[in-house]
């Protein structure tokens, strides 16, 4: 699938491969809570490249690109 973020495409920044699986992964590690961070117990939106695997990680999920 492609993406975009504030309307701009997401490219890998490693291989420039434009297709990515999105998964979500939670924001609640020890380290974050020490620090007081308010978004610590949030859902981060991470997109997993699917020709190297780069990983990008995003505090707003990015939109499907629907051409
Ligand atoms: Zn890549």
């Amino acid at each position: 699938m492609r993406f975009r973020a504030d309307g701009a495409m997401i490219v890998c920044p490693c291989c420039r491969n434009d297709t990515f699986d999105k998964d979500y992964r939670q924001l609640n590690s020890r380290g974050a809570t020490f620090f007081g961070l308010d978004w610590a117990n949030r859902n981060a939106t991470i997109l997993v490249c699917q020709r190297c695997t780069h990983i990008a990680w995003f505090m707003s999920e990015p939109e499907r690109w629907d051409d």
